[in-house]
């Protein structure tokens, strides 16, 4: 089957936009992208008129718990569910993540292996959603933050044993907690967690296996450990000051800034079911961390963009927050865009096949009637979203039907 969308407007996450472009694509793929009075559309080709429409790479989030639910308590809510019954909750946000033009996603953290028979369910075609590249659990020191998702672990030998059981069980990504969290009771953003040498036995294990390892870490020093032990991306870099944002830089580390996440929790009154001490914590560090992303971009650091769907009221669904967020810090659309796609794709390793508009890339796209370069609130809109293709299918929108 072949899909033309032409007469479009062009944002193929290259950095540019065109008008009056023509997508050819056939089966999974692209087949063809050029201007429409040079592109031969095929005799018996579904044609989409594109005229007024935009068409965006489909969205990447490089940051969510597919197994939390935005609830008030993540904790607590987590450990009242049966493990099957949080799995069957994740395949309800997976498919509220693809619906808001998200079609990959890294899932950094869950509490169980489960997210990878998500994902084969999800890859199999029974079941709606985005490309998930998992971590599986997290690996944390013993009492430290993101436990309740997390293997606690002491030793780099438990370290190795433990990322060689998420890479077998089907791992993408390795997830380290570097430093303390918002949400784990009892532990401080800023005090580093996890020894420089359990840090780099981490990221030894995976790069044997030839994946990718991606730490949490709020305070500079947790930052400066990871970023040593050869990360390739620090996830909220909350409280980065200068020598943490030099050192991200000399070493190519991505920032995944997540500033829904913070955001969302410190815009809460008290009473509204967020444990106090993760409250005040989120209060105290949003500031900052709207001067770290700052800091970041002006300074030219590698940026890949993050929701951390599922903290609370960070709802899967509502990942194109994140963008409005970056933009109203400075980024521009464009550059909001290119960090939820190409930049997303590269940091995840995708780059090949998803992430750009190009020949030969998988049909993972969004087509939208409002163009968000103007207005980057449009993409959080769902009568924005006409149509949203993945593999060269159209999963959500209005054109699902057509
Ligand atoms: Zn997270």
């Amino acid at each position: 089957m072949t899909i033309a969308i032409h007469q479009v407007r062009l944002i193929d996450g290259t950095g540019t936009v065109r008008e009056r472009m023509t997508v050819l694509v056939r089966g999974t793929k692209i087949a063809a992208v050029g201007p429409s009075n040079e592109v031969t559309i095929p005799k018996g080709a579904t044609r989409l008129n594109g005229r007024g429409l935009t068409v965006i790479p489909g969205l990447i989030d490089c940051h969510v718990h597919l197994c939390l639910g935005g609830e008030a308590d993540v904790v607590k809510t987590l450990e009242s569910e049966q493990p099957s019954y949080t799995l069957l909750k994740s395949a309800k946000h997976a498919k509220a993540t693809i619906e808001a033009g998200f079609t990959t996603v890294r899932d950094v953290g869950s509490r169980d292996h489960s997210i990878f028979a998500l994902n084969q369910a999800i890859e199999s075609g029974i079941l709606p959603g985005p490309r998930i590249v998992g971590a599986g659990l997290a690996i944390c020191m013993i009492g430290g933050h993101a436990r309740f998702i997390g293997r606690e672990v002491e030793g780099v030998d438990q370290v190795r044993k433990v990322v060689a059981e998420q890479l077998a069980a089907g791992a993408g990504v390795i997830k380290v907690i570097a430093s303390g969290g918002v949400l784990t009771p009892g532990t401080s953003p800023d005090d580093a967690q996890m020894t420089a040498e359990e840090l780099a036995a981490a990221v030894d294990a995976a790069r044997q296996a030839g994946k990718p390892v991606a730490a949490h870490a709020h305070g500079a020093s947790g930052m400066k450990r990871a970023i040593q032990a050869g990360v390739r991306s620090i996830e909220h870099a909350t409280l980065l000051d200068e020598e943490s944002g030099a050192l991200m830089k000399q070493y190519g580390v991505y920032m995944v800034p997540t500033l829904s996440a913070l955001a969302t929790t410190a815009a809460c009154r008290p009473g509204c079911g967020i444990p106090e001490s993760a409250l005040e914590k989120a209060k105290a560090m949003t500031k900052r961390h709207k001067a770290s992303f700052k800091q970041a971009y002006e300074s030219g650091m590698f940026i890949a963009m993050g929701t951390d769907a599922g903290t609370p009221f960070n709802f899967h669904g509502e990942n194109a927050q994140e963008l409005e967020r970056m933009v109203a810090l400075g980024m521009s659309p464009m550059d909001a865009i290119l960090t939820s796609s190409a930049r997303a794709a590269k940091l995840i390793g995708f780059h090949e096949s998803v992430g750009t508009l190009a020949k030969g890339m998988e049909a993972d796209l969004v087509i939208l009637n409002r163009n968000p370069l103007r207005n980057i609130e449009v993409l959080r809109d769902r009568e924005t979203i006409v149509g949203v293709m993945k593999a060269g299918k159209f999963v959500a929108g209005p054109l699902t039907n057509a």
